[in-house]
């Protein structure tokens, strides 16, 4: 199996597009031939997680099967389930309990992964990757906990000072491996946004200091998400007796949903993906008109999907566009220039037959959480609640409905307050932090002074 670039660049191994991130081309790396397992399919249905994501990934990745199977043993070592993933019955509904990582979020199933299989590519090359990362809450805490320590890998994450709670900058500055590095920026998250794409852009400063990003176009992530996938709708099957179930995803980049179909090609039996947005609506309106046009960022209850650009949409354009590089190229162009672009479809069809899709505002989120604790005496996060309450909505009758559990709701304990009246949850993994020193660099939102302090912290390659 070859990778190959959405906008058409040459073919890679597995490893230099899991290196590399992004093609050169600027395009996002798939596989030349996707995947279908569903000969296998039975027999995966009685396996445990890691046995399970050994053969998923195995069918994507062409590692030995002792080596794969070791990475995702140091992959899932630091959940805190020993299902990893479990799925709990929420009265009538399914959820995906995704959070049992060291960070509380989803974003662990794949970033703890990816540090010991970036270990295990520099082991092998003698090289190093020093990692940037601008966050504006999770991904940061996420990637620090999944590369600390990891031999060949320094990481510098970029987060705006004074607009992170409390709790997620504690998450971070609290770690305390030399390989790891904080910058606070008097700044906004876009500006830390910015500063990475500008040094990312000086390709005479990123060669010099191998420099490497973990954002959720990194092919490996995906590759974390599908096992999940097929692991939860197997146990919703064998608790309800059903042929296939109805999966609902809250997503901002679009990079679960994506991964959702990757399942869906390997044979998994889902009936229907439900994309659910909040108010950054860009992937429900698409979904539902076929035109994908940007708006203003707007700030909710649920910040991890706070995007108006998905930056995984472009692998499903592609899909869409069965593979015309030069389709492809064209249409993110116009959207490029114009912040536009549409697809043509039959008129009276949807947009994808298998895609359904919302979104959920915050006075929504809040009844959600409010409902779903008052009536099942479970208490959902604002991220989850804003696919839960799409689901409901645009399920079909009949197949069963399992929700992505994205995050422990502990690590939003304002929406909870105000959805509740109460103060309901605690983590011990988050009271834990409390007191402990922080370690961070503030620093002006100055390009110049994050290179130098990038220069300093990351060897030459
Ligand atoms: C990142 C995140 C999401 C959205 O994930 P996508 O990759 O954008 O689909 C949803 N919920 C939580 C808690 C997250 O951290």
């Amino acid at each position: 199996m070859r990778y190959i670039s959405t906008r058409g660049g040459g073919a890679v191994s597995f490893e230099t597009a899991v290196l590399e991130g992004l093609a050169r081309d600027g395009g996002l790396f798939l596989p030349n031939i996707l995947p279908d397992a569903r000969a296998a399919l039975a027999a995966w249905a009685r396996l445990d997680y890691r046995a399970l994501a050994g053969e998923v990934m195995g069918r994507f990745a062409p590692l030995d099967p002792g080596v794969l199977r070791d990475l995702i043993a140091r992959g899932t070592a630091a959940f805190r389930h020993r299902e990893i993933a479990p799925v709990a019955a929420v009265g009538p509904l399914f959820v995906l309990e995704l959070f049992h990582g060291p960070t509380l979020a989803f974003k662990d199933i794949a970033l703890q992964f990816l540090g010991p299989l970036f270990e295990h590519f520099l082991a092998r090359s003698g090289k190093r990757l020093n990692l940037l990362a601008a966050t504006s809450g999770d991904t940061g805490s996420a990637a620090i906990a999944g590369v600390r320590g990891c031999r060949g890998l320094r990481l510098v994450v970029l987060y705006p000072e004074g607009r992170l709670s409390p709790l997620q900058e504690r998450q971070m500055t609290t770690v305390a491996d030399a390989n790891v590095a904080t910058l606070a920026l008097r700044g906004s998250f876009d500006d830390c946004q910015a500063i990475v794409k500008t040094l990312f852009n000086d390709l005479a400063f990123r060669d010099r200091h191998a420099l490497g990003a973990v954002n959720s176009i990194n092919w490996a992530r995906l590759l974390a998400q599908v096992v999940y996938y097929v692991y939860g709708v197997f146990r919703v099957l064998d608790l309800t007796g059903a042929a296939a179930v109805q999966v609902a995803v809250p997503t901002g980049n679009f990079g679960d949903l994506f991964a959702g179909l990757l399942a869906v090609r390997l044979g998994a039996p889902i009936s229907r993906l439900i994309v659910a947005t909040n108010e950054n609506d860009i992937l429900a309106r698409f979904f539902e008109t076929g035109i994908y046009a940007r708006g203003p960022v707007r700030a909710s209850l649920s910040p991890s999907m706070d995007i108006q650009v998905a930056s995984n949409f472009e692998r499903y354009l592609y899909l869409r566009l069965n593979g015309d590089a030069a389709a492809v190229r064209a249409r993110m162009a116009e959207f490029a220039a114009s912040g536009r672009l549409a697809l043509e479809r039959d008129p009276g069809q949807p947009v994808d037959p298998l895609i359904a899709a919302g979104a959920c505002d915050t006075a929504g989120t809040l009844e959600v959480i409010r409902e779903v604790h008052a009536r099942y005496g479970y208490l959902l996060d604002p991220h989850t609640a804003v696919g839960v309450g799409v689901g409901r909505r645009r399920q079909r009758p009949g197949d069963p409905l399992l929700c992505l559990d994205t995050a422990h709701p502990a690590k939003f304990p304002a929406a909870v307050r105000r959805a509740t009246g109460r103060d309901l949850d605690r983590h011990p993994v988050l009271d834990a932090l409390r007191g402990l020193p922080g370690r961070r660099t503030v620093l002006p939102a100055d390009p110049a002074a994050v290179r130098a302090f990038v220069a300093r912290f990351c060897p030459a390659a």
